[in-house]
């Protein structure tokens, strides 16, 4: 099929939640992607931060073609060996001890709701079940995640909402004090916001926010499914903080490009959920965990996580270089390559250019920039996308 036959067959019988740029992308390869025509393009959003090791990495494929020739499903019923390798390969990476496993980030988060809700029950707290989530925050989709979503834009039209969510300012820590309520049982926070407009954590808020969880025990639950897994330059976004959540979401990179969710909490949290408390049909399932087994084992053992500190600081540093020649970009923010460039004006007409020359990036709140390349690209990627970047600039300034 060319681009216009997939984009009517499209038009008229796919729901029409998303909207979508006039392009079809048939084939990808490292940080490169393909349209039905052939034209090619530097995939700079990369599944929005989920091919973070590039498109059909050798490794990821190998595994998911092997694993799909053993053994595709079988039931949580079972134990189920590329489950308990992956379960064991994240425990050991983090400060979490036990895993639960499902098939996207609002899955995750969910669990971690249930899971803080189960947790104060069993210490003997019936009535706390309230969380306190971040304005500008993103959970995900169902309706308890678009209810910790601390956006509004989200939620209309989807009441009654969920109760039990309290939204405060991001980095404000005397606005958390001031929320905390008798129901009060956790906090869920983006170490660095994705959606909300790539908006980083301050240290001392983190570390200010984990003591005061502690003192009034509360959970304190990190969603990193979209700064999590080597995006900022170490494995966890919370590892530059030097401060340890209670549970820990992660999902998008998790698998290399195929679908898998994970939540991870400490022992002593983890032990709130029994048999029966929670599941998922296929979370945890064979195809899924030796897909992530393979892109975690790539994240970790093969300097990927490195290479993203490196070529992130030399990104944000082009970034920033642009931002000083045109005034258009009024802030650059993230770390490794997790990249934001706030404009002062409405940046769709950038992205449609950038894509016109060959580079697909993406804009977040209509004015800043989101830059969520492969973790695997190379200075040379990065100085082809600026100069990309540069030119549309200059043509629209
Ligand atoms: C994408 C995202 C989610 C939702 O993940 P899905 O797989 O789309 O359900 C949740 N939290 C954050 C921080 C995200 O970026």
């Amino acid at each position: 099929m060319n681009t216009a036959e997939i984009i009517q067959m499209g038009d008229a019988c796919v729901m029409k939640t998303y909207g979508r740029l006039q392009m079809a992308l048939v084939r990808g390869k490292g940080v490169k992607v393909w349209d039905a025509e052939g034209r090619e393009y530097l995939d700079f959003v990369s599944g929005l931060a989920v091919n973070s090791l590039g498109h059909c990495h050798p490794a990821v494929t190998r595994a998911i073609a092997d694993q799909a020739e053993t053994l595709m499903h079988v039931s949580n019923l079972y134990y189920i060996e590329p489950q308990v390798k992956l379960a064991n390969m994240l425990v050991q990476n983090s400060c979490g001890d036990r895993v639960f496993f499902c098939n996207s980030g609002a899955e995750a988060n969910e669990a971690a709701i249930k899971l803080a809700r189960k947790y104060a029950r069993v210490k003997g707290n019936t009535d706390k079940y309230e969380i306190l989530t971040a304005l500008k925050s993103f959970h995900g989709r169902t309706l308890a995640t678009v209810t910790a979503t601390g956006q509004t834009r989200y939620q209309q039209g989807f009441d009654p909402l969920p109760q039990g969510f309290r939204y405060v300012p991001f980095n404000d820590m005397d606005a958390l004090i001031e929320a905390v309520g008798p129901h009060t049982c956790a906090v869920m926070l983006e170490p660095i916001q994705g959606e909300g407009g790539v908006n980083e954590a301050d240290p001392g808020y983190l570390r200010q926010v984990r003591e005061f969880c502690s003192q009034k025990g509360l959970l304190l639950i990190f969603d990193e499914v979209q700064c999590g897994l080597g995006r900022t330059g170490k494995f966890l976004a919370h590892q530059h903080y030097g401060v340890e959540p209670d549970v820990f979401t992660l999902a998008k990179a998790l698998g290399g490009g195929f679908p898998i969710g994970a939540m991870v909490a400490g022992e002593e949290v983890a032990g709130a959920f029994v048999p029966g408390d929670h599941a998922s049909t296929f979370g945890g399932n064979p195809l899924a965990c030796a897909a992530g087994l393979a892109a975690v084992d790539q994240l970790i053992n093969h300097g990927v996580a490195e290479n993203c500190a490196r070529v992130g600081d030399y990104f944000k540093g082009k970034l920033k270089g642009l931002a000083g020649r045109y005034p258009v970009i009024t802030d650059v923010r993230g770390q490794g390559l997790i990249l934001g460039a706030e404009l002062s004006a409405d940046g769709g007409e950038i992205v449609n250019r950038c894509q016109g020359n060959g580079l697909l990036i993406n804009c977040v709140n209509n004015n800043v920039l989101r830059f969520l390349p492969p973790l695997i690209i190379t200075v040379d990627d990065v100085d082809q996308a600026v100069s990309i970047i540069e030119k549309v600039l200059g043509e629209v300034s």
